[in-house]
């Protein structure tokens, strides 16, 4: 059973935009700081007229007044998006480490925060932008998770607590996903393909971009009706790794590429 297709909002591109870029699944941590010194560089040098991170930008996001404490990491890197966002337009969607990012990160930083999924309607084309897991079906316990967690009551609760409570909740939460993943249950779903073609299909497109996966890729996809469809997965970043990854999608005048911006 697919579940309903989310409401999708849509976003018309300024006539002037030449070249978007989409990141995602950076997991910023103090602990990686290569990471946070690439995206730094990156920020500063790309020639986009609009950037969209697609979640999972941070590792972890426990309420935007993280931003406020003096010499915190969240403040940082608030300070580092604002400078990027005086530059070109920056758009933000939640990811499943950071979907408590706020209306204060956004006045802050001045980053605009977008639903997901949003249609990006640019050049006469529309493209469908989500950080992904809501289509990741089959991994019914996170599903479960997901829908406690987007929950505006339980997110005003746990918003409620001191910030040194949350800062440790998400942290045992952060040791518990990485045990996980180091199981032998380990499990990693991937997108629905049927999800994500009801998706497409309601938002009139035919180009759905994401990450969350960590599994860069094209996908070509054909609906029920013989209609086609492409799938476009964005790379997590990781600069700690061999080789070290970070991967940025360009869109250009319709047509999509992948830019290492690291040099392997
Ligand atoms: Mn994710």
């Amino acid at each position: 059973m697919i579940p309903p297709t989310p409401p999708i909002k849509e976003l018309q591109a300024p006539k002037d935009w030449r070249v978007v870029e989409f990141v995602s699944d950076l997991h910023l941590r103090r602990e990686e700081p290569e990471t946070v010194a690439a995206f730094r560089r990156y920020l500063h040098e790309s020639a986009a007229d609009a950037i969209f991170l697609l979640g999972d930008i941070f590792e972890v996001w426990v309420g935007d007044d993280s931003m406020d404490e003096p010499g915190s990491f969240e403040a940082e890197c608030g300070g580092m998006l604002a400078q990027a966002a005086r530059q070109r337009p920056m758009f933000f969607m939640h990811g499943n480490r950071d979907f408590l990012v706020g209306a204060h990160f956004e006045k802050r930083s001045g980053v605009r925060l977008l639903g997901d999924p949003t249609v990006l309607a640019l050049g006469g084309k529309r493209w469908l932008l989500s950080h992904g897991d809501a289509l990741c079906l089959d991994d019914t316990e996170y599903q479960k998770f997901r829908a406690v967690a987007r929950d505006p009551q339980w997110q005003a609760q746990f918003l409620s607590l001191p910030l040194a409570v949350r800062r440790a909740q998400g942290q045992s939460a952060r040791q518990q996903s990485e045990a996980r993943k180091h199981s032998a249950q380990a499990f990693y779903a991937d997108v629905d393909s049927a999800a994500a073609l009801q998706w497409l299909r309601s938002a009139g497109s035919q180009v759905l971009i994401h990450g969350h996966t960590h599994r860069p890729a094209d996908h070509d996809m054909r609906g029920s009706g013989g209609e086609k469809a492409k799938r476009v997965v964005l790379s997590d970043w990781d600069l700690d790794a061999t080789p070290p990854r970070a991967q940025i999608l360009r869109l250009t005048r319709g047509t999509l590429e992948r830019i290492d911006f690291v040099p392997k």
